[in-house]
């Protein structure tokens, strides 16, 4: 590993898969720095490499901390058709979260799946993965609760409701010391951001 491979986090990760432009924000907007700042993007760049990928270089809104997200785009890159996308997922992401409020519950389910779908949705919408979660929570189906709530949270590792629904799905499962794990996270980071509502960013 060459020096700059070594300072530069970004490019150490798996590329992020996303299927739209748009979702690349969404994603960014719902990170924080460790600090509990926002990120703003300073710079963009589209990198030819197999499968394409963009490179977002970002810079926390608080303490200037600089972190890049590399997103995988070869779903949809040169594909223009594709490009608008998003659209569909957040509508069905914004009706199916109505649909759980009200207690459709089995047609929330279905709006959460398609929001997620790998091929036709965004499956990294941590947001999305966590109602999802908590939906089966409530369905009374940890195995698959635990599934999608593991995803949100490495998705978005400091978000404190992600790490409380986690636990929950943990404890129905028996899994006691994992469910102390993420309760602690939980409160730790609470402590360090405040309680947040869980509404995520869409
Ligand atoms: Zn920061």
């Amino acid at each position: 590993m060459d020096d700059e491979a070594n300072t530069d986090l970004g490019t150490l990760q798996r590329p992020i898969k996303v299927n739209s432009p748009e979702f690349e924000y969404v994603y960014v907007a719902n990170q924080r720095c460790p600090c509990g700042g926002d990120y703003t993007i300073v710079r963009q760049a589209l990198m030819l490499t197999t499968p394409p990928s963009d490179r977002l270089e970002c810079r926390c809104q608080q303490c200037d901390r600089e972190r890049v997200f590399v997103f995988d785009i070869g779903s949809f890159f040169g594909q223009s058709e594709k490009y608008g996308r998003f659209a569909k997922t957040d509508r069905h992401f914004h009706e199916a979260l109505l649909q759980l409020k009200i207690g459709q519950l089995t047609q929330a389910e279905e709006r959460f799946l398609r929001v997620i779908d790998p091929d036709e949705g965004e499956p990294n919408f941590a947001w999305a993965l966590f109602y999802l979660g908590s939906l089966y929570l409530e369905l009374e189906r940890p195995a698959e609760a635990y599934e999608y709530l593991s995803r949100a949270v490495d998705i978005q590792p400091l978000d404190a409701p992600l790490h409380q629904m986690l636990a929950f799905a943990c404890r129905l499962l028996g899994r006691e010391k994992e469910a102390r794990q993420q309760l602690a996270i939980m409160l730790e980071l609470e402590r360090r951001f405040g309680v947040s509502d869980a509404e995520g960013e869409a």
